[in-house]
């Protein structure tokens, strides 16, 4: 099956060699389907956290279960002693004037897991508790600080409270038969509470995306091992493995791979067998050895781009299988990022992070531009997007102010470490004055 028609049609209508950074987003948006529902697991709470829901979540109970007080106070009938005064507009004291205090004889008590049994009568109520069970013919409760209490008789302004004043309404948190939760949610810590409180032990997830990775460079050296002249540390696999970490995959880690032809097909062909998703990095620019075109096309579909960003300028993108021939054997989405460490982390974030999230089944959410204004000058060429690290404060009447780090080559690493945003620049934009307000986008946990 030629498949290679795929890639070249979807950016037939853009310059390959200026691919706008959202054109790039549109295209992988198209090709990183979820896997489907044959791979569902069911996870206990507690293992829960951060998977996606393969399923919404029904709630089985109504959440409160019953009517129950919102403050420590006596609850009582409103209807008959309050004039016929109605909460329902969400008003918890009303300011009527000139209403006669309320006397009523106190009947007993009702606490959180202990109701009180009877059936208040005319004039009487019943001394409630945070949580405690609206007893029967009761919607009202006037808190305890508003009441004066001599003996069994309290005392209190009636115009200081409406009916169905300080009830909890049953369902009002979360109503039976309503979904509670959408699949596609990743789970946080509230939602494992609110499961908890719907009585639910396990819940259906997806599969976690198992993403393998592997740098290419015969200059890499590994952590441990001597570094000769002109050889630089393995730093990408470190900082994917975190990324991948941070955004709860599986992932595989496969090394570091030489830059010869055979190697290189050994590691895509292990890996595409191995994962649902291949990242590589290093290997993809213009410089580079021809035969690494060649074999992705022996592999698969895969376009070789210049994105208009910085950094990150070149990207591979596409589909490889594991067989002989590309639409043979198991297949994976393919990510060829560009070697330079700084370029790794924002092709990830700003390509690969939404892709990732759509095939493992999670609705997909943009990340948060904040405007602020920058500090200073900064140079911005147009026609590309740029992603500059950035140190944002916020000053105490609430405005961001936004700094770069310094010298902003896609190789310094230390930019990214001492960064807390990047400062995104708009593809049209050009030279931004100090005073300008610029986009910034805070470190979301991933970096
Ligand atoms: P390349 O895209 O392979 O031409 O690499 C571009 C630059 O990034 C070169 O200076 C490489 O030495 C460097 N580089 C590539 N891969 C890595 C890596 N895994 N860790 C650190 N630096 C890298
Ligand atoms: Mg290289």
């Amino acid at each position: 099956m030629n498949t290679s028609s795929h890639f070249s049609s979807c950016v037939a209508e853009y310059d390959p060699n200026a691919l706008p950074v959202s054109a790039a987003q549109e295209i992988v948006r198209q090709w990183a389907l979820p896997r489907g529902r044959t791979e569902v697991e069911h996870v206990r709470l507690f293992d829960a956290l951060d998977r996606v829901l393969a399923e919404d979540v029904i709630s089985p109970i109504n959440v409160p279960s019953h009517d129950n007080s919102a403050m420590d106070g006596y609850a009582f009938d409103g209807a008959t002693l309050l004039n016929g005064s109605d909460g329902s507009d969400g008003a918890n004291e009303a300011s009527l004037p000139d209403s006669p205090p309320l006397r009523l004889t106190v009947a007993g008590t009702a606490l959180a897991g202990q109701p009180f049994e009877g059936h208040p009568l005319a004039a009487q109520c019943v001394r409630i508790m945070t949580g405690a069970l609206i007893p029967p013919g009761c919607d009202t409760v006037v808190p305890q600080e508003l009441v004066q209490r001599t003996g069994d008789t309290v005392t209190f302004a009636s115009a200081r409270i409406v009916r169905g004043a300080n009830r909890r309404l049953a369902g009002e948190d979360l109503a039976q038969g309503h979904a509670a939760l959408r699949k596609g949610r990743i789970v946080r810590a509230s939602d494992l509470g609110l499961l908890a409180s719907l009585g639910i032990g396990d819940v259906a997830v997806h599969r976690r995306l198992r993403v393998a990775f592997f740098s290419t460079g015969d200059e890499l050296r590994s952590v441990g091992q001597a570094l000769a002249p002109g050889c630089v540390y393995d730093s990408n696999r470190y900082t994917l493995f975190a990324m991948l970490r941070r955004m709860n995959m599986e992932p595989v880690d496969l090394g570091i791979v030489r830059d010869d032809r055979a190697s290189l097909e050994r590691a895509l062909r292990k890996a595409t067998q191995d994962a649902d998703v291949v990242i590589s990095s290093g290997g993809v620019s213009v410089g580079d050895a021809d035969f690494t075109r060649d074999l992705m096309n022996t592999l698969g579909d895969v376009a070789f781009w210049k994105i208009a960003m910085r950094p990150g300028r070149p990207l591979a993108f596409g589909r490889l299988w594991s067989g002989k021939r590309p639409g043979e054997g198991e297949s994976a989405l393919f990510f060829g990022l560009p070697g330079n460490p700084v370029a790794v982390m924002a092709t990830f974030y700003f390509i690969v992070r939404e892709a990732l999230l759509a095939m493992s089944g999670a609705t997909p959410y943009s990340l948060p531009l904040i405007a602020a204004t920058s500090s200073q000058p900064i140079n911005k060429r147009a026609g590309r997007t740029e992603f500059q690290r950035g140190v944002a404060r916020r000053d105490t009447a609430g405005h961001w102010h936004v700094v770069t780090t310094g010298p902003q080559g896609s190789g310094v690493l230390s930019s990214m470490s001492e960064a807390n945003c990047f400062i995104v620049l708009k593809h049209d934009a050009g030279n931004i004055d100090a005073g300008d307000s610029v986009d910034i986008l805070p470190f979301d946990g991933l970096i």
